[in-house]
């Protein structure tokens, strides 16, 4: 069977779906390419991850579509979904990708994973995430979504599996700083970063934890930057803006960063203007150093 597979949002990062699939279809005999229009296939899988990616007017009827950016509780059937990813469709990038946890145990009504995930549960050994199709990896994206609330043992046993193996993570998706205390905070702050620790300020009421989080993480010896998501709707820029001001005066190595907030019930592409000049401001560190929002043309 002829397969392809597209990645709808672009190649600016790997779709680690897509890379399951052609892993899986490779493992029954089939081939496996990245979609061209013109061309016949069997079969054609398209991921979509971003609602506001716009969809391939290219694809026909019968593909098969996925991905949070289609449908925020599509998931892939679940003997795809534990194949081990397929690294060399995407030879351009280095780093392993996977998840040591799935899921997370609370219920943020403005999130998609309790949905799509449930309930938290570890899958993955970082070890195994590192030894891929193309051989072992020293740097690893994870995108569990609530790392921390896994037991424990666990969360320690795999970042002293980081140390040993010299394999440097980016927690992409953040961690809890309502999970921070002085056991916790300790392991964090020894943590093999790729870039920088991160954690998430989704509401006012985050705010006192991410302060808490940061300064427990300097406490027992992080230096780097600790990056901050900080989630606004259009009618919360006032809120959005006492958490970044907050998190920049906690520490001068915060990195508020906006992610503007979108409707996965409604599909809400759009970004209000003035909700998209407060991501441009604060997102170029360079731009929100030099001026506040309120002098920001
Ligand atoms: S803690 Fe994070 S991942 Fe869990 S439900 Fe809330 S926003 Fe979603």
């Amino acid at each position: 069977m002829r397969v392809a597979i597209h990645s709808v949002d672009g190649m600016k990062f790997p779709n680690l779906a897509l890379m399951r699939i052609s892993a899986w279809h490779k493992a029954h005999g089939d081939t496996v390419e990245w979609f061209a229009p013109l061309a016949k296939y069997d079969r054609i899988y398209a991921s979509k991850i971003f609602t506001f990616t716009p969809d391939d007017p290219y694809l026909p009827p019968d593909a098969i579509k996925g991905g949070t950016g289609y449908n925020a509780a599509s998931r892939l059937p679940q003997d795809i979904d534990e194949t081990p990813p397929d690294y060399s469709i995407y030879p351009q990038f280095d780093a392993a990708y996977g998840f040591l946890t799935r899921g997370c145990p609370n219920k943020c009504p403005w999130c998609v994973v309790p949905r799509k995930e449930g309930g938290l549960r570890v899958v993955a050994d970082i070890e195994d995430i590192c030894r891929t199709n193309t051989g072992f990896r020293r740097t690893a994206i994870l995108m569990d979504n609530n790392f921390l609330a896994a037991p424990p043992d666990y969360c320690r046993q795999q970042i002293e599996k980081m140390q040993r193996l010299k394999i440097r993570v980016d927690f992409n998706q953040a961690t809890d700083a309502r999970l921070y205390n002085e056991e916790t905070a300790r392991m964090m702050a020894t943590v093999p970063y790729l870039k920088y620790a991160r954690i998430s300020c989704d509401t006012d009421a985050m705010l006192p934890h991410c302060v808490r989080a940061i300064s427990l993480l300097r406490k027992f010896g992080y230096r780097g930057d600790v990056f901050c998501y900080v989630l606004s709707k259009a009618d919360g820029i006032a809120s959005a803006l006492d958490r970044i001001y907050g998190l920049m005066a906690a520490d001068r190595r915060a990195i508020p960063f906006v992610m503007p907030y979108r409707d996965f019930e409604h599909y809400t592409t759009e970004v209000a203007p003035e909700l998209r000049r407060l991501a441009r401001w604060c997102n170029r560190a360079w731009i929100r150093k030099a001026c506040r929002f309120c002098d920001y043309k």
